[in-house]
């Protein structure tokens, strides 16, 4: 499950940039997972809560993490007209022509997330 070390990538990264802003907890992680990134969100949940039962971190049980959900998007270069791929190199359902770019879905990354500075809330 690659999810795992993705998350590990994403609180390493997160965690540092919150401990330079003097951030003691995190209280959300949004993260944008592409329809054609090879990430299961399902995957990414659990390994999320795998790392809310570590104790040294600044993520909890009462951490949210939102998995914003990017849709899968092509044009044609032939046509123009745009449609949904099933994976990353698609025919135009148009014109049947391969010459096809996919122009949204593909990403992988962290949209933002919400720190506090104090324990209590
Ligand atoms: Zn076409």
């Amino acid at each position: 499950m690659h999810e795992m070390s993705l998350m590990a990538d994403i609180l390493y990264i997160v965690e540092a940039d919150a401990i330079d802003r003097g951030f003691v907890k995190i209280n959300r992680i949004s993260v944008i997972v592409g329809e054609l990134s090879n990430v299961l969100p399902d995957a990414l949940e659990l390994a999320f809560s795998f790392f809310q039962k570590l104790e040294d971190n600044l993520i909890s049980e009462k951490t949210e993490l939102k998995i914003i959900r990017e849709v899968a998007k092509a044009r044609c270069k032939e046509c123009g007209k745009e449609f949904t791929p099933d994976y990353r190199i698609a025919l135009c359902p148009h014109c049947n022509q391969i010459n096809t770019e996919i122009i949204s879905g593909e990403s992988f990354q962290v949209e933002s997330y919400e720190g506090s500075e104090r324990f209590e809330d």
